[in-house]
């Protein structure tokens, strides 16, 4: 069955890990080792077909030269932020610019997620300004939430991106 490698960036605390957690388990898990990075596989049925994902869950710390590797290493790219973070929303346009230089003149396979949608009370991000955002990316926007996840938003970003990796 066809493969895809996937990699999930964004910055420290912006849910990559809970959300890989949730997509692997469906259950949510409050803590997590924040340094760790940690590559996994799965396989889900995906418009009639199995599709085995190997996905990086990338720590956030990393510097530019270990960044361009995992750029390098992955065929389609989840990017995250936290809507009660401004400064996470800030970060995707610079990464979103790493990956264009990284990967040029290929087109970037890209999901954008807007996580922690469970916390509307402390939203810093305006779901509109996340649906300009990646309108101006041409990539698919979830707002998303690892923690109550309804309507299985997780799951669906990720299949959306096994589906543009292989439209390409
Ligand atoms: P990472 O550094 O991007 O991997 O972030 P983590 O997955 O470690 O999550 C950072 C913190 O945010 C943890 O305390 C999580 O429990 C919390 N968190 C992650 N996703 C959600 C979410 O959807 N809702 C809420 N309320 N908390 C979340
Ligand atoms: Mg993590």
């Amino acid at each position: 069955s066809p493969e895809v490698k996937l990699a999930v960036f964004g910055r420290a605390g912006v849910g990559k890990s809970a959300l890989v957690v949730r997509l692997l388990t469906k259950r949510f898990i409050w803590e997590y080792d924040p340094t760790l990075e940690s590559t996994y596989r799965h396989q889900a049925n995906i418009d009639d077909e199995m599709v085995s994902m190997e996905i990086l869950d990338t720590a956030g710390q990393e510097d530019t030269q270990q960044r361009e590797g995992h750029m390098r290493w992955g065929d389609g790219f989840v990017i995250v932020y936290d809507i009660t973070d401004r400064v996470s929303f800030e970060e995707v346009a610079p990464l979103r610019g790493l990956l264009e230089e990284v990967k040029k003149p290929k087109h970037v396979p890209l999901v954008l997620i807007g996580n922690k949608a469970d916390l509307e009370h402390a939203r810093q991000v305006a779901t509109e300004e996340g649906e300009r955002l990646a309108a101006d990316m041409a990539c698919a926007f979830y707002e998303c939430s690892a923690c109550s996840d309804q309507g299985g938003g997780v799951a669906e970003a990720f299949h959306e991106l096994c589906r543009e990796v292989r439209r390409r």
